[in-house]
């Protein structure tokens, strides 16, 4: 069986080509690289094991050569034959045109760029071997734009890896360096042995392998992740990411943060803020309060995620989180990614807590970049000299011009709107050697394996429960050329005292064109809606001021309708509107149309989102378009919207990863592969602590300079 073949190549040093031009411990980046040195960089190439651990994307098969009688339409084949004619046409266009004879029949071989050297190669009478596709076809086989080789030289032993390249790096020699680094790369065994399956691979077999599979290893074997060599590469990623995520944290344990007892007065924020709530706290929200509460009084840094789906109320609960930091003597930053969400906040959270703040001689601070720079002075001032207990605003909070007196828990809203270097940043905020506690929500819950592998490092509290007298939102699809039914809705609704968002398409290439749609649409419904609908606009270039003013008339109920293009996605919370109509929704991601769709059913009233979308010329949606509308349709549960959208997107877009730069895995599939990230989460403590230096192997082999990122 193919399977359980284990690799006969040869890849000992003696084997191997001349050395590689990269070595570890290189020369630091800058002069003195060659164009190919920048290159492997570029690919991530530095290390002896990074080369090692670069593997083909695909195979080509040099190891036998075919008769073309028995070739078919299709075939990627290598044949090998007498050139019998040789021209070059014009034709419809300058070729090349060689016939091959292999005793078994002939074919024709063409090529559209042609070196005068390839075409002496190719003179009638000489011997060559050929690569390519055949193609059937009106002049008998042919094969375009072949490789060729002169014949005679020995078959390779087995199959010849390719690559994933960029421009500047052919694919021969970055084959070379390949082979050379796995040549020289030290792979002796991280992974204590009886902690190994007993069948399991060592990693230089499966290396060797995947590298250079023998020719009797059929192609289907090695695209088949369930390979031994496979698993086994899959399990050393999986370990690494898991190793480095307990290193994280057992770091971040080292670190100290201020111990926020509670107050021992009996009228605290804390407790005058529950009072003044127009509701009672659900079971979750007590609960995760509590998490935090406990949190906040260890000496070491919180690093938690907050995770519920839109509208499970998580504003209340940073808002008692807040409280509890105020009443132990400290402050508390407050940051969401947009201006207009976090203005939310601050509209929110000043009516809850400016009074009875007020009563303590501290405020809430307002922070933004559009503000005009005497006021951000001021609310600075406030900040640097602790009278503002509160701080809320975007990511200026965390600019290095605000200085804090004694910054002790640090809230984001939608984290992963945030960057690394934010998050480093507000790590930089750290008073007399304390970080502060950090409190991270999100409304795009992590998928469980996803928050066990990439995010082990982090606690998470999860609003399992949404706020009491909630009805299920109705999600329906509508072509857009049922537009008109759609005004009937909105109509209804609206009669019945409801209010109604109209989100505008994303088209990301122009903002101008985004907002040009909006203002249309506007008009265009304020017309049909007829003189006693008032309709508002919302976009994101609007002054903020203005942005204000249209929320502020939206939330009251003077505005009835609202057109916005997608800066209403995020945390806008107005309980009356019941219906929510989104243009284009095939060009929108999952997640965000479940954010979009959460605006509504916040009251008790029934709720609908109609998606609309447009077909495009084909009569079709594309078809990971459909893929997200449908689930869209199918469920309002937020996980399950996550985990599709995981399905989809693959999780390095779901994480935003690639911006951030965080390692994503190459190998493992976190899905798929979850009996190994089973295996992989509980060797990972035992090696930190009988093997930590092997551990600490695992981890620079794999991530190498990369590790650094799992921390911020
Ligand atoms: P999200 O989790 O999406 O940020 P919000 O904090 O904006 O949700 O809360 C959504 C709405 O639910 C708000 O109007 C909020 O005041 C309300 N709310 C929050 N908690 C409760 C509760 N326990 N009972 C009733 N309404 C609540
Ligand atoms: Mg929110």
């Amino acid at each position: 069986m193919p399977r359980q073949n284990r690799p006969m190549a040869d890849i000992s040093p003696a084997a191997s080509a001349s050395p590689a031009l990269v070595r570890a411990g290189a020369p630091p980046p800058g002069s003195g690289l060659s164009a190919t040195q920048r290159a492997l960089r570029k690919l991530g190439l530095l290390r002896d094991i990074d080369f090692a651990l670069y593997l083909p994307m695909r195979y080509e098969d040099e190891t036998r050569i075919v008769r073309l009688v028995d070739t078919r339409d299709g075939d990627l084949a290598q044949v090998e034959g007498v050139v019998v004619a040789s021209e070059v046409t014009f034709r419809p266009r300058r070729q090349l045109l060689v016939t091959l004879d292999d005793g078994s029949d002939t074919c024709i071989l063409r090529f559209f760029n042609f070196y005068p050297s390839q075409q002496k190669q190719l003179e009638v009478g000489a011997r060559v071997r050929v690569r390519g596709e055949m193609k059937g076809g009106f002049l008998g086989r042919q094969i375009m734009q072949p490789s060729v080789k002169s014949a005679g030289i020995a078959l390779p032993l087995a199959l010849t890896p390719v690559y994933s390249t960029i421009a500047g790096l052919a694919q021969p020699v970055l084959r070379r360096e390949v082979r050379a680094g796995l040549a020289r790369a030290v792979l002796d065994e991280t992974i204590p042995a009886q902690h190994l399956p007993r069948d399991a691979w060592s990693l230089r077999d499966a290396l060797s392998f995947l590298h250079y599979p023998t020719p009797d290893a059929a192609m289907a074997t090695l695209e088949d992740r369930s390979h031994p060599a496979w698993q086994r590469l899959k399990a050393e990623e999986l370990l690494a990411q898991q190793l480095s995520q307990l290193q994280a944290r057992r770091e971040r344990a080292a670190q100290r943060a201020p111990v926020l007892s509670p107050a021992r007065t009996s009228q605290t924020l804390h407790s005058q803020l529950m009072a003044v709530l127009p509701f009672a706290l659900t079971g979750a929200q007590a609960r995760v309060g509590e998490e935090i509460g406990k949190d906040l009084m260890r000496p070491i840094p919180m690093h938690r995620l907050l995770q519920g789906d839109v509208g499970s109320g998580k504003t209340v609960v940073a808002a008692l989180a807040a409280a509890l930091c105020i009443d132990a003597g400290h402050q508390c930053a407050l940051m969401a990614p947009t201006e207009i969400l976090a203005s939310q906040h601050f509209a929110k959270l000043v009516g809850w807590l400016d009074p009875l703040l007020a009563e303590r001689g501290l405020r809430v601070a307002w922070l933004t970049g559009s503000q005009k720079k005497k006021e951000r002075d001021g609310m600075a001032a406030a900040v640097e000299s602790g009278e503002a207990a509160l701080v809320i605003g975007t990511h200026a909070v965390i600019s290095e011009k605000v200085r804090f007196k004694h910054l002790a828990l640090a809230i984001i809203d939608e984290q992963h709107r945030f960057g690394v270097a934010q998050r480093l940043a507000l790590r930089g905020k750290a008073t007399q050697g304390l970080e502060p506690h950090l409190l991270m929500m999100s409304a795009t819950p992590i998928p469980r394996t996803l928050a066990m592998s990439y995010y082990a490092d982090l606690d998470v509290s999860t609003l399992d429960e949404l706020p009491p007298g909630r009805t299920p939102i109705v999600t329906k699809l509508v072509a857009e050329h049922r537009r008109d039914e759609v005004i009937g809705r909105i109509q209804a609704q609206l009669a019945q005292g409801r209010q109604v968002y109209w989100v505008c398409p994303l088209i990301e290439e122009s903002e101008a064109v985004d907002l040009r749609n909006a203002t249309e649409t506007r008009d265009e419904l304020a017309g049909t809606l007829g003189d006693k609908v008032s309709v508002g606009l919302l976009h994101s270039r609007m002054p903020t001021a203005e942005k204000q003013a249209v929320m502020a008339g939206f939330t009251a109920g003077t505005l009835q309708v609202l057109v916005s293009t997608t800066v209403i996605e995020v945390g806008v919370d107005v309980p009356n509107a019941s219906l929510m109509v989104i243009e284009h929704a095939e060009r929108f991601g999952l997640s965000q149309l479940h954010q979009l769709r959460g605006r509504v059913g916040r009251g008790a009233a029934a709720s609908a989102c109609v998606l609309l979308y447009a077909p495009n010329e084909g009569g079709r949606v594309g078809e990971t378009a459909r893929a997200r509308l449908r689930a869209m349709v199918e469920t309002g549960d937020g996980f399950e919207i996550a985990r599709r959208d995981l399905e989809i997107r693959g999780p390095g877009e779901f994480l935003g990863a690639r911006q951030s730069g965080a390692p994503l895995l190459r190998f493992a599939d976190l899905e798929a592969d979850a009996l190994l990230l089973d295996w992989a989460r509980e060797l990972a403590p035992k090696m930190l602590g009988l093997h930590p230096d092997l551990a600490q192997k695992h981890v620079d082999r794999w991530l190498g300079s990369k590790a650094e990122y799992l921390k911020a």
